[in-house]
């Protein structure tokens, strides 16, 4: 007996563990992808949308300041930015919240936010104007740059421009705009706790689907192995995987699998009941040598003639033996013929010719009329031997159970499946019980007339094995008292057929003469 492999000691993680896992953390990760590229773009549209505001912002002010020709000052700032409410801080500059003037200004309003703050510098850098105190102090520039700083001390969107005389295109002063950004970052703050909260639900409900759908998937594989554990336990029990309710691959391997089991036991039941036939056929020969073996040992030493009686019944006891077991591999064989010679072909007019022929030869007592119908060369896909072996088969029951009357007749006609023979005696006939039974391994129905005549009750198995195997079948009719027809029908093949098959056999034989040759010359 095969070694049973060693059961793992250590378990590995069950497959249901992983594939949960792995279902939940894709679908997981699939959505963190997914919210952070959406949350990329919205970023990106809100500070577009801030740039937009910031850059007519900057327009509008220089619009304004345009006019001035010289240095930006109080005097020339203020009438154009006036304000309300406005302060002037200690370092000169003035300070203001923004009501009427510039700060009207729809654009302009914006400005006027909580979190936003404009200020105006001289074009040496000092600061004349602002809406709100910032503590980011000016860099000059020569263009408008817009962008988003982040350095500890400010977070958010910084502007700056310089300011230029629409009269004499001369450098006046500078523009610098702070944007704390606060309801932008507060808006992604709360962006993200809903994507974080939204992850969690997400890791959590791809965790119970992909546990959900490992039950699922994995509840087959349950009653395999359970099925399998049975039949371990139990080689010979009839235990099967119950039917899934469900047309998947999965219940197509659970077909093939109670299927594959059936076959197994067919196989195994079949295998029992060889050896015990065998055992049983063999158990008469052996009985009767060993009957002679005594005999002579009892009396044959002194009697010559005890003694050539019994050497006489051994040999022919061994003889049958001998039969026998010849008779038995050629059953075990039968059934693999197709795989053994899958390019043979067999030509019908020339074996079945042939074989007639030999029989009239060897019983000249006997009468044998061939009835032979087909056209020219007929071929079947058969290794010619054992077409002649089928032959031999029926032609010597029909000898060995025929009486008074020997006579046989051979027919062959071609018929819409193929080609159908026939080979009918006028012998003893065979009973409606018996014909069921007369394929059967070992069956004869007069065991020892059958033996008289040295049948083992092999014959006819090897016949309907060797058919069917060719894919062809045999049947009998029969007449208790008048005789029996046995009768093939086989598929022919045309001769365009017979010419690829032969190709295929040259090439098969040509490529094992090679590798024979290379054996040869490697081993020298
Ligand atoms: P055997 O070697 O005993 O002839 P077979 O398998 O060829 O074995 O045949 C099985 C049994 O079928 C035979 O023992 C015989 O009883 C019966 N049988 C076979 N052929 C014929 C026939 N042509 N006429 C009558 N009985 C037959």
């Amino acid at each position: 007996m095969a070694d049973q492999p060693e059961p793992h000691t250590k378990r590995r993680l069950p497959l249901a563990f992983k594939w949960t896992a792995v279902v939940a953390v894709g679908i997981f990760f699939t959505f963190i992808v997914f919210s952070v590229m959406l949350v990329t773009l919205m970023r990106q549209i809100l500070i577009n949308q801030e740039q937009g505001t910031i850059k007519e912002t900057i327009s509008a002010v220089e619009l304004r300041l345009a006019p001035v020709t010289t240095n930006l000052t109080h005097e020339t700032v203020l009438p154009r930015i006036e304000s309300s409410s406005q302060t002037r801080l200690p370092d000169g500059s003035i300070t203001g919240q923004a009501q009427g003037s510039v700060f009207d200004d729809s654009v302009i309003q914006k400005v006027s936010r909580d979190d936003m703050s404009l200020a105006i510098y001289d074009r040496d850098g000092h600061k004349i104007f602002t809406s709100r105190e910032s503590d980011e102090p000016l860099t000059t520039v020569k263009h408008t740059t817009i962008k988003m700083v982040d350095n500890g001390r400010f977070r958010g969107m910084l502007a700056r421009a310089p300011i230029v005389s629409s009269e004499n295109g001369k450098m006046i002063g500078y523009l610098q705009i702070t944007d704390h950004m606060t309801a932008f970052y507060a808006t992604m703050k709360q962006i993200w706790e809903i994507i974080a909260a939204l992850a969690a639900v997400a890791l959590l409900v791809s965790t119970l689907v992909g546990f959900f759908l490992a039950r699922r998937f994995l509840k087959p594989i349950k009653l395999i192995t359970n099925t399998i554990d049975g039949v371990n336990d139990e080689p010979q029990s009839s235990v099967r995987i119950p039917p899934l309710q469900r047309n998947d691959e999965l219940s197509d391997l659970v077909d093939e699998f109670n299927g594959m089991l059936d076959r197994i036991q067919r196989f195994i039941d079949q295998q029992g009941e060889f050896v015990q036939d065998v055992s049983h056929e063999l158990r008469t020969p052996v009985a009767v040598l060993e009957g002679h073996l005594q005999l002579l040992n009892r009396w044959g030493k002194d009697d010559p003639e005890v003694l050539d009686e019994s050497l006489t019944a051994s040999l022919q006891e061994v003889k049958r033996m001998k039969s026998l077991i010849q008779e038995m591999l050629e059953l075990t064989r039968a059934d693999q013929v197709d795989v053994q010679f899958p390019n043979a072909t067999a030509d019908l007019n020339q074996t079945v010719e042939q074989v007639v022929n030999d029989f009239r030869m060897i019983h000249p007592d006997f009468v044998f009329t061939l009835d032979n119908d087909l056209p020219g060369e007929v071929y079947v896909r058969m290794y010619r031997n054992h077409l002649e072996q089928i032959l031999i088969i029926l032609l010597d029951n029909g000898v060995k159970y025929s009486r008074d009357r020997k006579e046989l007749h051979v027919s062959a006609a071609l018929d819409s499946d193929g080609v159908a023979l026939a080979v009918q005696d006028f012998g003893e006939g065979i009973t409606p019980k018996d014909r069921e039974r007369v394929f059967n391994r070992f069956y004869r129905v007069d065991k020892a007339r059958s033996r008289e005549k040295g049948g083992n009750g092999l014959g006819l198995s090897i016949a309907q094995q060797l058919i069917e195997s060719y894919h062809g079948s045999i049947s009998v009719d029969s007449v208790v008292g008048s005789g029996s027809v046995f009768r093939i029908q086989l598929p022919t093949i045309t001769y365009d057929e017979v010419l690829t098959l032969r190709a295929a056999e040259e090439a098969k034989q040509k490529e094992a003469e090679g590798t024979a040759t290379d054996q040869i010359k490697s081993n020298l």
